[in-house]
């Protein structure tokens, strides 16, 4: 099963990649945390996309996203399929894609933008096991992560005047893929703004199909 999580920041892409990808026991692949953790380990490639791309709020050239994520689905743990969280953003990547995999569905969690900002104003993320939290999961500690008691960080990117720049390149650049996939066939909408239950549940029905 091979599922591309699509929708705005903030609407769960994530928590539910990381979810819906231990049930199916499927790789989980999300751009974003690539470009974090290259950063994280000083690797020019990942120093440069923080400092001119993500850390602003923009995208990462086509070109450099691309290439990570061909060589990202040749690992082994994609042969039984994944989840592309944070790809494709763009219509060259939607293209680049096609010629490489075949793709089951697409799902699009939609929320508002006034959920997106509470949510992403409020997400927190442990800063050694990468666990996400915020307004709908809570830590039982404040800035203590559950799992590995790991101090929890609010990303770069999540500050206000940033999320804003985000929804406006999400907008521009990623929304047109909604009718990219409609035109083959394979999206299939979600309401992000359901509980956090339910927003799995649906997906998992479109996954099961
Ligand atoms: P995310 O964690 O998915 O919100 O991604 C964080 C940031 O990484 C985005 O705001 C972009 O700057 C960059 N990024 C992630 N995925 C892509 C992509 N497919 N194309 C370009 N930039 C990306």
């Amino acid at each position: 099963m091979n599922l591309i999580f699509l929708g705005p920041p903030g609407t769960g892409k994530g928590t539910q990649a990381e979810r819906i990808s231990a049930e199916l026991k499927i790789a989980h692949v999300s751009t974003g945390e690539m470009f974090r953790q290259l950063a994280n380990e000083g690797n020019p490639l990942g120093v440069e996309a923080r400092d001119n791309y993500w850390g602003k709020g923009n995208l990462v050239p086509d070109d450099i996203t691309i290439g990570l994520v061909k060589e990202r689905l040749k690992k082994d743990d994609c042969g039984k399929g994944f989840i592309l969280d944070g790809f494709p953003r763009t219509i060259p990547q939607a293209e680049a894609l096609e010629k490489i995999v075949k793709i089951n569905y697409v799902i699009d969690i939609e929320s508002s933008d006034a959920i997106i900002i509470k949510r992403l104003t409020s997400r927190r993320q442990c800063e050694n096991c990468r666990k996400i939290y915020g307004i709908d999961v809570p830590p039982k500690l404040e800035g203590i992560c559950d799992v590995c008691h790991g101090k929890l960080y609010q990303r770069d990117d999540d500050r206000e005047s940033v999320i804003r720049e985000r929804i406006r390149v999400y907008n521009l650049q990623t929304k047109p893929l909604i009718e990219f996939y409609k035109a083959r066939g394979l999206l299939r909408i979600v309401n992000g703004e359901s509980p956090i239950g339910q927003i799995k549940a649906d997906i998992m029905k479109i996954a099961k199909k």
